[in-house]
């Protein structure tokens, strides 16, 4: 899983590298693509459950699972990229948001809130804490912030498949759940919208917007529960 973790950095460094205005989406789906074949890995989006393409693309009110095509980016648009890979049957799954050129302080600020979202999350997954800390601690930095953390759509358990169980909800769901042990891989992921947290899912069947239009970004990382903390797979922090 380190492996992979390590392929989905690339991933997600070389598409840092290309965002620009002008640039379209799907050209962003075939630099992953391209990383994905040169590394000798799989790509766990493309066909899942009919996903057509090797990323997922999501600009400005989308929230998650926008497909790539010809949207072209514009300055002061923020676009979420969701990229994973698999190695050796083991699957990385990450996401970030980021904006082109220059953004709007609101916009600045959302990624800012979302990114220290899930590092709060992250910071509590410690062997002997519980799954439901986390989304704990996702939610009071994000609505403290006076953000929204999206209920519909959560992070997951990851090893073999992309999605295990259990759900990990971005949000305090009423009870502490399992206690977190070394081992457990999880894939943590807050959507955090500038509005209300209510979703909306596009006539595409995939792309997930904001049902009042506001603004959304997306932090996710896929980490591991060691006796030494929180080991984080999918980033450098
Ligand atoms: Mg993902
Ligand atoms: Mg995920």
């Amino acid at each position: 899983m380190r492996k992979a973790g390590e392929i989905v950095r690339e991933i997600k460094d070389r598409i840092r590298e290309f965002v620009k205005d002008g640039v379209t989406t799907a050209e962003l789906d075939q630099v992953a693509r391209e990383v994905i074949d040169r590394r000798g890995a799989t790509s766990n989006f493309l066909n899942y459950h009919g996903f057509p393409a090797t990323i997922c693309t999501s600009p400005n009110s989308m929230i998650v699972h926008g497909i790539p095509g010809d949207y072209r980016l514009r300055e002061g648009d923020i676009i979420s990229i969701d990229c994973g890979a698999i190695w050796q049957g083991y699957h990385g799954d990450s996401a970030y948001t980021i904006g082109v050129g220059k953004i709007s302080r609101q916009a600045e600020k959302l990624l800012e809130v979302t990114q220290n979202s899930l590092l709060a999350g992250i910071s509590v997954m410690i062997p002997g804490n519980h799954l439901h800390d986390i989304g704990r601690e996702v939610q009071k930095v994000a609505e403290s912030a006076g953000f929204s953390v999206v209920r519909e759509y959560v992070g997951h358990g990851i090893g073999t498949a992309m999605h295990e169980s259990p759900n990990v909800p971005n949000y305090w769901p009423g009870n502490p759940g399992p206690k977190l042990r070394p081992g457990n891989v999880f894939a943590v992921e807050p959507m955090v919208n500038v509005g209300k947290a209510d979703t909306r899912v596009l006539d595409d069947g995939w792309s997930v917007i904001t049902a009042d239009g506001s603004l959304s970004a997306h932090f996710e990382d896929t980490i591991v529960v060691t006796d030494d903390g929180p080991e984080v797979l999918t980033s450098e922090y």
